[in-house]
């Protein structure tokens, strides 16, 4: 393939690219969206597979490495579950961030092609800030990964004088940076390299530590941003303006959503990347933790719950992680076809952080079938509750908890939350009386209208399925 057929391939890949990216943007159009991104990225990889960078010797390397890659990759999509999918986003933006590393090493100790002047400064500015951003994203990612999988504590890590800690890193980093660019050789400048490397590495895990729980939503999507600067980086030092158009969109839309669930958290960005925010949580429900009782919490049974529900007019359903656990979304949609068809106005509410990841409730119910028009998100369904007979929270519990609106010694004081106490009569559906991601108490399960439907949200919705079908 010659050199402009190959610029070609890649602007068609970029404008897939852009497509792609428009289509996820609404659950109608992110199937669509999702095949663009597909034949985008066929397209470039047989772009550069075939085009005029690599040799006839490269391609079994290239060939080996697709297959394994590959291999894994089907792997993983085959194997993982629905509640896996935001741990699995967090190890996967890891090894961007440890192939912008590796590229950048490579293209250091590569003495195939002899930079000079100029041109040697910025290569090595490219592979410094390559392999920072790339070490920063690589170990910030594996710490996530570990803190949505339950495997690492959601309380944050708050170290004496961190930020005092932080500053000094970076002042290193700056010196070593000029160290790095002013290195007369390869083995002069390989040790400021390295020892930048290892900062950084630090700097990452103590970055994504020092969140609290509540924060997590800001770090995987600041994370998802970092990954993309990352391989933007990686193109600069590869000279591929593939990767770097594609690294800007991805940083770019990752840092879109950053502020977005910044927003919806009512958080300040510059306070969450600094740490500490959403603390006070004693262990993240993953890893067990238990809320304090306060009151008494009213239990009701599904067929109690069922009866509710048939002598409705207004319903709203507010869905959380619990509901992705329980793999609970099929049974719901059940329920709420069988209401409308009673004529029950069934509409669901979506809080931005709902789950483990951006979108996580809107993908459920979405494979669920759930008509798009009902799904409302929390801004446009927040002052209906008033007007409503029952909310039905499903495996939900911080995005529906009161105390970030009336106490503000609360880690998660000041996030918006979906008002479903206001509703007649709320029916909160869970295991136990344990707390949710960010470990904080909710006051909702004590309220006189109030009910708590303990078990597994698809083992009690069945229940109450069949006693409405009954
Ligand atoms: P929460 O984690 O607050 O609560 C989920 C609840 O589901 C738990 O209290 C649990 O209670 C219940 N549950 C678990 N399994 C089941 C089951 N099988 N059946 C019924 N209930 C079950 O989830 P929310 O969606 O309310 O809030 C999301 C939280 O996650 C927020 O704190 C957010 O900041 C954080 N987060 C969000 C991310 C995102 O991007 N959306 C990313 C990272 C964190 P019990 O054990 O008693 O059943």
């Amino acid at each position: 393939m010659t050199s402009s057929l190959a610029t070609v391939a890649y602007l068609g890949a970029i404008i897939l690219f852009i497509l792609s990216l428009g289509g996820l943007s609404n659950p109608e159009t992110a199937r669509r969206g999702n095949l663009f991104g597909m034949i985008g990225m066929t397209i470039a990889v047989l772009a550069t597979i075939l085009g005029p960078r690599v040799t006839g010797a490269g391609i079994p390397w290239i060939v080996g490495a697709l297959v394994i890659g590959g291999a894994v990759g089907l792997y993983a999509a085959k194997k993982v579950q629905m509640t896996q999918m935001p741990e699995l986003v967090a190890l996967m933006h890891s090894l961007v961030g440890l192939a912008a590393c590796l590229v950048g090493f490579a293209s250091y100790v590569d003495t195939s092609v002899v930079f000079t002047g100029a041109e040697k400064t910025i290569h090595s500015v490219e592979i410094y800030i390559g392999i920072l951003i790339g070490a920063v994203t690589f170990s910030g990612s594996v710490v996530a990964f570990g803190k949505l999988s339950g495997r690492i504590g959601g309380k944050p890590l708050l170290l004496p004088g961190r930020h005092v800690i932080n500053l000094i890193g970076l002042l290193i980093v700056l010196w070593f940076g000029r160290e790095f660019v002013n290195a007369p050789t390869v083995q002069a400048g390989m040790g400021p390299l390295l020892i930048m490397t290892v900062i950084a590495l630090l700097f990452g895990v103590h970055m994504v530590m020092a969140i609290g729980g509540a924060d997590m939503p800001v770090v995987v999507s600041m994370l998802n941003s970092y990954s993309g600067w990352a391989a933007a980086a990686t193109g600069f030092m590869l000279g591929n303006d593939l990767l770097i158009v594609v690294g800007a969109l991805v940083g770019s839309s990752g840092a879109i959503l950053s502020y977005i669930m910044c927003r919806a958290m009512n958080r300040n960005f510059i306070s969450v990347i600094a740490g500490g925010f959403g603390g006070g949580a004693p262990v993240a429900a993953a890893a067990g933790g238990a809320a304090q009782p306060q009151g008494e919490a009213v239990p009701v049974s599904a067929v109690e719950t069922a009866e509710l529900l048939r002598e409705a007019k207004n319903v709203i359903i507010v869905p959380g992680y619990g509901m992705a656990v329980a793999q609970a979304q099929h049974t719901v949609f059940e329920i709420t076809k069988l209401l409308r068809e009673k004529g029950v106005n069934v509409r669901f509410g979506i809080h931005p952080v709902a789950g483990r990841m951006p979108g996580h409730m809107n993908v459920l119910l979405a494979e669920a079938k759930v008509p798009y028009d009902i799904v409302l998100e929390m801004d446009e369904i927040n002052e209906d509750f008033s007007d409503t007979d029952v909310s039905m929270v499903i495996g939900a519990n911080d995005i529906v908890n009161p105390s970030a609106q009336d106490d503000p010694a609360s880690p998660i004081a000041g996030m918006p939350v979906l008002e479903v106490w206001k509703a007649k009569t709320s029916i909160v559906m869970k295991r136990s009386m344990a707390s949710g991601y960010a470990g904080v108490d909710n006051p909702l399960f004590y309220k006189d209208n109030n009910r708590m439907l303990f078990g597994d949200a698809k083992k009690m919705l069945d229940e109450v399925l069949a006693v409405l079908k009954a």
